[in-house]
């Protein structure tokens, strides 16, 4: 099972239990009030399974630019920030890790010239990182991706691509996995977890 898929059950779970239960025990509006208050989805999985990874396809340009935010003036497309953390399996946050993103305009095409929709970052001291982008257009033959390289200090790169929920074109993409799904929270944010398996070198 996915771990978006994960997450929904749980979550699901969790209200479908505690929600009668604090009506059942007449705990009143302070238990309802904290099941409400806890974060839509938990932090990490107790064991999640690392992150899988994915073609680099053709297009990765080392050398990309130090930043958070690849919206440059005029830029067209809808903007989207994507957060989230990178962890280990054993949900302990990386700091400093390499997040190197690069992706398709909202046309579908490539800056492969220079660094447009390019840019790497290293995660906080809670291992969290952020992009503000725009949302990748199609292009022929895929769904659509965001492309992107992880790597915890002194170890392996995780090349992989990250998918959009509800996206007709997912069904089609033989590359498509849905371990790799994005989660849309509020209009213009998205979130995503990568979890590394550090034991590898
Ligand atoms: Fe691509």
């Amino acid at each position: 099972m996915s771990r978006e898929a994960w997450t929904s059950r749980r979550d699901f779970v969790r209200i479908s239990v505690v929600l009668p239960a604090a009506i059942a025990f007449g705990a009143g509006s302070e238990v309802t009030a904290q099941a409400q208050q806890r974060p839509p989805t938990p932090a990490c999985a107790d064991h999640p399974d690392a992150t899988p990874g994915q073609t680099e396809g053709p297009y990765f340009k080392p050398r990309s630019p130090r930043r958070t935010s690849l919206l440059e003036p005029g830029i067209g497309g809808t903007k989207i920030r994507l957060t989230g953390a990178v962890l280990s399996t054993d949900c302990k946050p990386v700091s400093q890790a390499l997040v190197d993103f690069w992706h398709a305009d909202s046309q579908g095409s490539y800056d492969n010239a220079g660094y447009n929709l390019r840019g790497h970052q290293f995660t906080d001291d809670h291992g969290r990182y952020r992009l503000d982008t725009i949302v990748p257009g199609l292009y022929p033959g895929r769904t659509r991706h965001f492309h992107v390289k992880v790597q915890a200090p002194h170890r392996p790169v995780l090349t992989t691509q990250l998918y959009f929920p509800g996206e007709p074109a997912n069904l089609k993409d033989s590359i498509f996995h849905r371990d790799l799904v994005i989660r849309l929270q509020d209009a213009g944010a998205a979130a995503f977890d990568f979890v590394l398996d550090l034991s590898r070198r």
